[in-house]
């Protein structure tokens, strides 16, 4: 049986990687997303199981420990990593497997998967339209929307290693490039 793609999607946080993936999703229920642990504080809305395994900076090393991750990393000051068992089945059972992953952990994939990975970078249409993203989603205080821009600063300069980037500018639009993307190298 053909095994399912490993599908990377990164990007600044707030360029609306997760918005562009769930409405990817919805055309194609097919595909599946990985839910990634992590050791950062549970956002209000967020759903332990469904947004992210949530686990205490210990409970994550134990994790680790154990073997159960396929990638991880730090972000500010939280870890964040792929668990083994919400992917390798499913590549054998043929299914695509999406990661909305930060750029360490991407090039982590790319190292061990080399072309079996299809690597994929969200921009957004300015830094100016990213801090206004980051503010009216209203998930993170000040501080850290100032230390997230910084972050994306240097995730833009190293994405060079990346297959494709796509402009979130109109959501339809970068819906449909990442359709279409993923479309093609699957009939590759
Ligand atoms: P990320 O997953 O990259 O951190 P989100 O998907 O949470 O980003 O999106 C951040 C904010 O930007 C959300 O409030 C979302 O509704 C909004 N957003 C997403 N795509 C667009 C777009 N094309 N134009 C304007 N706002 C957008
Ligand atoms: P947030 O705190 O906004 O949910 O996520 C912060 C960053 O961590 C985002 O860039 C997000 O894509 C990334 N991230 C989420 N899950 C994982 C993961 O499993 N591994 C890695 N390396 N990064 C992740």
């Amino acid at each position: 049986m053909k095994k399912g793609k490993l599908i990377v999607v990164s990007g600044p946080s707030g360029v609306g990687k997760d918005t562009v993936v769930s409405e990817y999703l919805k055309l194609h229920p097919e595909d599946v997303l990985s839910i990634s642990m992590t050791s950062r504080p549970k956002r209000d809305y967020e759903v332990d199981g469904v947004h992210y395994y949530f686990r205490t900076k210990e409970g994550f090393e134990e994790e680790v420990a154990q073997g159960n991750l396929l990638e991880y990393a730090l972000y500010n000051g939280n870890y964040y990593g792929t668990p083994k068992s919400e992917v390798i089945k499913r590549l054998e059972d043929g299914i695509n497997v999406i990661l909305v992953i930060e750029v360490q952990g991407a090039r982590n994939i790319k190292n061990m998967l080399g072309k079996d990975a299809l690597l994929i970078f969200v921009l957004p249409p300015s830094i100016e339209a990213l801090k206004e993203r980051l503010l009216n989603r209203g998930t993170d205080s000040m501080e850290v929307i100032n230390e997230r821009l910084e972050i994306a600063e240097r995730e833009i300069r190293e994405n060079t290693f990346y297959d494709y980037k796509i402009i979130n500018d109109n959501l339809d639009s970068a819906v449909k490039s990442l359709e279409n993307i993923i479309k093609n190298e699957i009939n590759k």
